[in-house]
């Protein structure tokens, strides 16, 4: 009898806790809309991604119906949000931020550095399509940073990181030896990177600048750690 309490107290104690994870998972599985997305803040479109790698690193990534959601937007996107990343393997923005069919733009290059294309892109992603929110991911021991750091001479990669000159250019004697095995030195240029390139959206493009001048638009940097799953946000 008391065995019998304790299970139907404890089924009774469990039931809400489920609901309320189905109904958190059913509001995730929902694909975004054009009035979703309207009535999107950029506020709210950093606060989702945030959520989404608290969610990440916890390990409690939503589990959705991705073929629905195929189906679902064929006809039209509505993403919310734009990322600018790595082409790292281990920092896919969709899974680091718990996203999944029509609901992020990704622009992905070594570094996550911008030139007019990438611009053009986020351009695209903004003022064309609606997103609300523009993410510069960096992350650490990123491979281009580091190659940066040791002015690697190879191909097409020579021109890619002369990209990273603003961001060596931050820093200092008391950073220490420039070596691609100073980590602190290596993650402040990555992170000095991930700034100056988010800065430069409003300076290099008219559009970004007239968006987030209307507050229809908010540009943050971040750093994506690859030995947490956890990103941490630049002020
Ligand atoms: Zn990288």
């Amino acid at each position: 009898m008391i065995t019998r309490r304790l299970f139907c107290g404890c089924l009774a104690a469990a039931l809400p806790f489920a609901a309320t994870a189905v109904h958190a998972q059913s509001l995730e599985c929902a694909v975004f809309t054009p009035d979703r997305q309207k009535s999107t803040t950029p506020d709210d479109a950093i606060a989702r991604l945030k959520a989404g790698n608290e969610r990440f690193a916890a390990g409690k990534s939503v589990n959705c119906d991705l073929m629905a959601q195929v189906k679902q937007t064929a006809g039209r996107q509505s993403p919310y949000a734009a990322i600018l990343g790595c082409i790292d393997s281990r920092v896919p923005p969709e899974l680091v931020f718990d996203q999944r069919i029509g609901d992020v733009f990704c622009a992905r290059v070594a570094g996550a550095i911008v030139n007019t294309d990438i611009v053009g892109s986020l351009e695209y992603s903004t003022k064309v399509a609606g997103a609300k929110a523009i993410v510069v991911l960096g992350h650490n021991f990123c491979g281009a940073i580091k190659s940066a750091v040791d002015d690697v001479k190879l191909g097409n990669i020579t021109a890619l990181l002369k990209n990273f000159q603003p961001a060596l250019a931050t820093l200092t004697k008391a950073d220490g030896h420039r070596d691609s095995h100073n980590d602190p030195l290596v993650q402040k240029v990555a992170e000095a990177s991930a700034r100056l390139t988010a800065a430069s959206l409003t300076r290099r493009s008219a559009i970004i600048k007239q968006l987030v001048e209307a507050r229809q638009l908010k540009i943050a940097a971040a750093m994506h750690d690859i030995t947490t799953g956890k990103v941490s946000w630049l002020a």
